[in-house]
């Protein structure tokens, strides 16, 4: 909230620097100057939290959901779904017919996670 506040000033200075420019030029490039130094400030600030954002959005890893047929032990990987949970029976097996059941619900996480989060 600060960074807007930040933001709207800067822009007022621009505003108000360019409106006495005429009458108080030496008073008008200062007031510039801020201007554009705040907005220059608030902008940057503002791409860099959007861009950390975005980061934090792709980095919650896929939870997956693994289905294998006991019978002929066929292995079908998919995304987790509401409502699965481990030893679910499901669908028949594309092979041989039988139930499949659910075997492990796990969270993919991978190496890169950890360098992702310096802080
Ligand atoms: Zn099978």
């Amino acid at each position: 909230m600060t960074l807007f506040l930040v933001l709207v000033l800067s822009l007022a200075a621009l505003i108000y620097g360019i409106s006495i420019l005429e009458t108080y030029p030496d008073i008008a490039y200062i007031v510039l100057l801020f201007g554009f130094l705040g907005t220059a400030i608030a902008v940057y600030a503002l791409v860099q939290i959007r861009m950390r954002l975005s980061k934090l959005r792709i980095v919650v890893p896929p939870v997956t959901t693994t289905i294998e047929c006991k019978k002929c032990s066929f292995k079908n990987v998919r995304e987790f779904q509401r409502g699965d949970y481990i030893f679910k029976e499901l669908e028949p097996c594309q092979k041989c017919n039988d139930k499949m059941m659910i075997t492990a619900i796990y969270r993919e996480v991978k190496e890169k996670e950890k360098e992702r989060f310096p802080y």
